[in-house]
């Protein structure tokens, strides 16, 4: 295989006219990039989870039927495997598909932050959190490019939500847009430098992602060191010459050259500079002739070995919410007995709901049902819809269905409901009303758990739904979104051939009310203010001490595991080991999700009581120990820092917490972290606290207050007892003290007092 971390050759476009040049720069079709003298056309096509590639004289819109290809677990669902050698893997059969099928670059994967569970597109979409987010993203593009072709991280940026995605402006403050929404692309740009980045349809703080300068160039290129190509949503491109200028590279789909010739217009008038274009133009030379440097591989696809891997990657990915013992039982009702009499319940398990709607809706090799999964391990299976997915019922039939549901419930060992969202609930393109099943699935879960208390259900969801039925029914699986091969795996996991060890990447609420972003989605006249700030996902609820319905990070396992103490240490390069002995407590192998949280108490600016900073995966046998190590990276402990405009790393004592979920935490420990110096030079604007605090400046101050002590004398009386006119007067301005003085402190002396300690501040 071609060897994708060597740069490749470097494009000659220098022969080139500025109308060649420009022409590079946009479509050549729906798909394809332009040919120019020597410089070939590529094909980039979507993703993210199998290859969307229109056949040959496909329709002009390019959304049309697509050549079959392996549909793996959308980022929903392998997210919640939290298996980063796993995600690889599904990358790198992604790169293999592609490049059987001559695709330079496949569009993805999508690693925006699921701010609300509303957004239609969650389901193409990682984690709620920026490390979960940042690490698989990683993960996926490593796999992809390991292949020669070209990932393409999206939706750059803030776009998490589908409502008016095309103008709504993303109000985010800085903190939030760098420690949430930024953080997660910061870390697959710097560990895995994706070919290309695609910029996302909406603005950000008012202006579009694809005209944003200091989004594009001044963050990614100059923060982050991005070597590749900007490429443009479908259709994002409003302004073609100020998206050039903001470092926008290729304008996706072709426009037949039309913003070609404002291109050359703009640069004929000096309006753009030629040597703008001459970048982009060369970076889509390099993508071109790069892919037709790189080494292809020969097909045919293996079908098979496709579709084995999206079975283990559907195994990993299912999340056992809960897990009880029946009343009338002793052990808890999963894994199912292959010999017990089951009835197999809800349309889902025939019909499988296995991807979502929208661009990255493929056409699978291959599709496997849960109903025939489970027909292929149990001999007395007896199966009944239960519900219709039609968008319209009659209630008559809905009784029915219901009535045929519980009868069948009743006669068996087992009741095994298949529920979840139809499609037309949720789809790139529009958002959700609400996070509801649909009224007539709940009826049926309710009356079959009432007729037989052996009751299991299976979701599948691409959002998070509610689940009113938490208390009643003993059994629930999170299936999501599976791929094509969703229901074997999920009869995998109900006979216990997999043991389950997903875990949750996003919060599940009680109620749409209790989300964090509810009073501020989608947002209106073109804005939607990302008012709750960090507070995203479990950051809002463990900050706001509320109860969820399942937490981030939890999910079950068909065994237990027991945690020891952790430990801690700092690395020469400031990052931190963490360690923890985990013990395999049950009776069947299992694999284990370790998370690593931390916190720091007394910090000075706002933090979650935890968030996220590493993980570790380990699998034991019944009754062994292994010791789980995570890295957690300094830079990860960062801050943005809106005075100094940078990350810091604060110093301090930081509380490290090793849980199974965010809130089942097994082991804390303490770590002593050397923070960053931020040398802020004082200002007429420094509050008298922040002058007091300030190494040199601060004993200059306060030698000078106390000869001034009388200054004050009057001011006593309106204080109350016990609290000094330093804590009174800390948010004042030093520049406004003079005023205070009666004369006394002139402006001069201040300004003399702020040079001499800013000098020696140096
Ligand atoms: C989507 C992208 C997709 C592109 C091409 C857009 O509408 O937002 O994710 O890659 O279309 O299909």
């Amino acid at each position: 295989m071609t060897d994708t971390t060597t740069a490749a050759t470097a494009a000659d476009i220098s022969g080139l006219s500025v109308e060649e040049k420009a022409s590079l720069t946009s479509g050549e079709s729906f798909w394809r990039t332009k040919a120019v003298g020597e410089i070939p056309s590529v094909m980039l096509t979507d993703g993210p989870h199998g290859l969307r590639k229109q056949r040959e004289g496909g329709d002009h819109l390019g959304i049309g039927d697509s050549v079959p290809a392996t549909c793996f677990p959308p980022a929903v669902a392998l997210g919640s495997s939290w298996d980063v050698e796993l995600v690889e893997r599904v990358g790198t059969a992604l790169g293999v598909e592609s490049s059987i099928e001559d695709v330079a670059v496949l569009l993805g994967p999508g690693i925006n932050i699921k701010r609300s569970p509303l957004c239609g597109r969650n389901f193409e979409y990682l984690s709620e959190d920026p490390i979960v987010s940042g690490v698989l993203g990683a993960a996926l593009v490593r796999g992809i490019q390991s292949q020669g072709v070209g990932a393409s991280l999206k939706h750059f940026a803030a776009n998490n939500q589908e409502d008016d995605r095309m103008r709504s402006s993303s109000d985010v403050d800085p903190r939030p847009l760098r420690e949430i929404y930024l953080r997660g692309f910061q870390r697959v740009v710097e560990d895995a430098q994706p070919h290309t980045v695609m910029c996302s349809y909406n603005r950000i703080n008012g202006v579009f992602a694809s005209e944003n300068r200091w989004l594009l160039t001044d963050v990614l290129r100059d923060e982050w060191c991005f070597q590749g190509l900007v490429v443009s949503d479908w259709g994002a491109v409003s302004d073609r010459v100020a998206a050039l200028r903001a470092g926008l590279d290729l304008e996706m789909p072709g426009n037949a050259g039309l913003s070609d010739a404002a291109v050359v217009a703009a640069v004929g008038d000096g309006s753009l500079d030629e040597s703008v274009l001459d970048a982009s133009a060369a970076r889509v030379a390099e993508l071109a002739t790069r892919w037709a440097d790189t080494e292809r591989v020969e097909g045919p696809l293996d079908v098979d070995a496709h579709h084995a891997l999206a079975r283990e990657a559907a195994g990993r990915s299912i999340v056992l919410l809960k897990n009880d013992v029946p009343a009338s039982d002793d052990r808890p009702l999963l894994p199912l007995a292959a010999d017990r009499s089951i009835a197999v319940i809800g349309a889902f398990a025939e019909k499988p709901r296995y991807q979502g709607a929208g661009s990255s809706m493929i056409r699978p090799t291959r599709l496997d049902d849960a109903l025939t999964g489970i027909r292929a391990v149990a001999g007395d299976v007896v199966y009944a819809p239960g519900f219709s997915l039609a968008a319209e019922v009659d209630a008559d039939e809905s009784s029915r269905l219901r009535d045929e549901a519980v009868g069948a419930a009743s006669a068996a060992d087992v009741a095994v409901v298949f529920a979840g969202l139809p499609a037309r609930l949720e789809s790139e393109g529009y958002d959700r009303d609400d996070i509801d099943l649909p009224a007539d699935q709940l009826a049926v879960i309710d009356a079959v758990v009432a007729a037989n208390p052996r009751t299991v259900v299976v979701l599948s969801n691409g959002g998070v739904v509610t689940l009113p039925f938490s208390r009643t029914v003993p059994a629930i699986v999170e299936g999501w979104l599976l791929g094509q091969a969703g229901g074997s795996a999920t009869a995998d996991v109900l006979f216990g051939a997999v043991n389950p060890s997903g875990k949750l990447t996003e919060t599940v609420p009680l109620r749409l009310e209790d989300t964090p972003a509810f009073l501020n989605f989608p947002g209106e006249e073109g804005h939607v203010r990302y008012g709750e700030g960090l507070f995203v996902g479990y950051r809002w609820y463990d900050a706001r001490r509320m109860e969820v319905e399942y937490p981030f990070g939890h999910g079950l396992s068909y065994t237990t595991f027991s945690y020891g103490d952790a430990s801690a240490s700092v690395t020469a390069s400031g990052d931190i080991e963490v360690r923890v002995t985990v013990t395999n407590t049950g009776e069947r192998s299992g694999r284990e999700v370790v998370q690593v949280y931390t916190s720091l108490a007394g910090s000075h600016v706002q933090r979650p009581p935890r968030e996220l900073k590493g993980f570790g995966v380990i699998e034991l046998e019944p009754g062994a120990s292994g010791e789980v190590a995570v890295t957690v990276r300094r830079e990860d402990l960062a801050y943005w820092d809106v005075r100094a405009d940078r990350w810091v790393v604060e110093g301090g004592e930081y509380t490290i917490e090793v849980g199974a979920s965010s809130r089942d935490l097994r082991a804390t420990v303490a770590a002593a972290v050397d923070g960053d110096e931020v040398r802020l030079p004082l200002t007429r604007e420094s509050s008298l606290g922040e002058v007091l605090a300030h190494p040199v400046a601060g004993p200059m101050v306060q030698g000078a207050l106390a000869g001034m002590s009388e200054l004050f004398d009057g001011a006593s009386s309106i204080m109350p007892e016990g609290v000094s006119m330093e804590r009174m007067m800390a948010s004042f301005p030093i520049g406004r003290v003079g005023m205070m003085s009666g004369g006394q402190v002139t402006p001069d002396m201040i300004d003399g007092l702020l040079a001499a300690a800013n000098a020696q501040q140096q």
